[in-house]
């Protein structure tokens, strides 16, 4: 059966690391056709052709995993978290090789690679722990005699489409509690970054999760649309989950109105990053530093704007500079390395267009690394920005750091709340009531105070305004697949 074998995947050169990473976790499968290549970011090497899936086997997909589906749902709780544990024991052996492909195809440093990893289990782990939590209840009933019961049910089969800047904790935060809640998934991965997700496949295979539960969608770029054409036009897809950009968000909004298709969205964000006058420098550098440059700068919880309290602007930015300077930026394989590629020449070609709209637009550039490296690489730089300076009310996406100086608090509670997104926010302060009271009216789904390191798979991740519709994670994660269904027995 069509979903019952992984895409083909062919080594294409003899990169060593690629190459014992693929054949340890994927087996090696060959005679692949000349199809979708996977780049590695950092030297431009091919390291993987896959065969993509054609509209009739994404559509076959959908049909095997309608009938798996019932199966899967029928198995007890208990069942389904000992499979999914098996998932994230599996996982945790190869951790290690995960990393290296993950660094691999996105490019980001090895240490933050483990990191990812580290998060895709907890994101397993976490939803195999909800399996067996029940949402029923049985509410007070208004006709005499009667019981009003409500039960909860998985959705049925859903569709996920994930980004390549987390190609394995975006694909393990909606697959595992979507599978722990009873669903099927049908998962579209990045075209950058299949290969972390064609890893997983395999692991829960081999864990017990039948092919047709989780199934992959390979497309290039140029298909993406098909995808969501062919999703949204079944009715037997009952939701599509999706990470990614707010103009990609807004064409699944208006697709979804065919079958009136649930949606889980998480989308662009606008972080800003305000360091109160009493913060502790030290750690608000680091925090800064951490949060703006993380993966180059491309994730969507990044500061984006970083407000600086005018009495301590002058120290920020001598420190701040020293800090991005001491920075290492190379290959992630590499010792020490701290920044990595960007993922490919749009993105970095977005960059230099966003370099030339600075230019004149009241940003004064203060810091620019120093490095010889080729596209898709780019020096980090930091402009200090005038209030008028526009530029930074896009999503910037890369390893550029906008400063703006800020006196009255209010005042910088306004301009960070000026935006069309409302992902994730930072506070850093000493002052307990103020720093309470910004977060408090700051316009985000999430708000780090004196902390960057916001996710997790117990928190709800998610947005408000163009952020997106709905929350990933935390303690309802399962109730996201499921639908109530409320049963009024006389
Ligand atoms: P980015 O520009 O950072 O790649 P996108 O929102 O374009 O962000 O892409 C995120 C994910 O959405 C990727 O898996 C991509 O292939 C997919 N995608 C892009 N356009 C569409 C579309 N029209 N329908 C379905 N998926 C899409």
């Amino acid at each position: 059966m069509l979903a019952n074998k992984l895409q083909k995947v062919k080594i294409v050169n003899n990169y060593d690391v690629a190459k014992d990473c693929l054949y340890a976790l994927m087996g090696g499968q060959s005679n692949a056709v000349d199809a979708l290549e996977v780049i590695d970011p950092s030297n431009g090497a091919v390291i993987a052709s896959i065969e993509p899936d054609s509209a009739p086997q994404i559509r076959q997909k959908i049909s095997d995993a309608v009938f798996a589906q019932l199966e899967w749902a029928a198995h007890s709780p208990e069942y389904r978290r000992a499979t999914l544990q098996k998932w994230h024991d599996l996982a945790a052996q190869d951790q290690d090789q995960l990393a290296a492909l993950l660094t691999l195809e996105q490019g980001k440093s090895y240490k933050e690679a483990q990191a990812e990893i580290a998060a895709s289990l907890k994101n397993i782990a976490w939803s195999a722990d909800l399996c067996t939590q029940s949402h029923d209840y049985e509410a007070p009933s208004h006709v005499e005699g009667a019981v009003n019961k409500v039960v909860y049910e998985p959705l049925g089969v859903v569709a996920a489409i994930t980004p390549w800047n987390f190609p394995s904790a975006m694909v393990t935060r909606k697959v595992a509690p979507a599978l722990a809640a009873g669903c099927a998934v049908i998962l579209k991965p990045a075209e950058d970054t299949p290969l972390s997700a064609l890893a997983l496949v395999k692991l829960a295979q081999k864990a017990g999760i039948p092919a047709e539960i989780f199934a992959l969608a390979i497309l290039p770029r140029e298909s993406a649309a098909l995808f969501s054409d062919i999703v949204f036009n079944d009715a037997r897809v009952r939701m599509v989950s999706f990470t990614g950009s707010t103009a990609v968000g807004k064409s699944l909004i208006a697709a979804s109105a065919t079958n009136v298709t649930k949606l889980s969205l998480e989308l662009g964000g606008n972080a800003p990053f305000i360091i109160c006058a009493d913060a502790d420098l030290d750690k608000a550098v680091e925090g800064a530093f951490a949060s703006k440059f993380r993966n180059a700068g491309q994730t969507c919880i990044c500061a984006n704007r970083l407000f600086v309290a005018a009495s301590i602007y002058d120290q920020f930015i001598e420190r701040f500079v020293a800090r991005v300077a001491a920075a290492k930026i190379g290959n992630g394989f590499d010792d020490g390395v701290e920044i990595g590629p960007l993922i490919h020449a749009r993105a970095y070609e977005n960059m230099q267009k966003f370099l030339s709209q600075l230019q004149g637009d009241y940003a004064e550039l203060i810091y620019r690394g120093h490095m010889d490296l080729p596209a898709p690489f780019v020096a980090p730089h930091i402009f200090a920005c005038a209030d008028e300076c526009q530029a930074p009310q896009q999503e910037i996406f890369g390893p550029i750091a906008c400063v703006y100086k800020f006196d009255d608090i209010d005042d910088v509670i306004t301009r960070a709340n000026e935006t069309s997104y409302g992902l994730a926010a930072y506070v850093y302060g000493a002052d307990q009531d103020l720093t309470a009271y910004i977060a408090q009216q700051l316009q985000f789904g999430m708000v780090g105070i004196n902390e960057v390191r916001i996710s997790d798979a117990s928190i709800p991740f998610g947005g408000v305004k163009q952020s997106g519709i709905g929350r990933e994670g935390g303690r309802d994660s399962l109730l996201n697949f499921m639908v109530s269904k409320y049963i009024c027995q006389a």
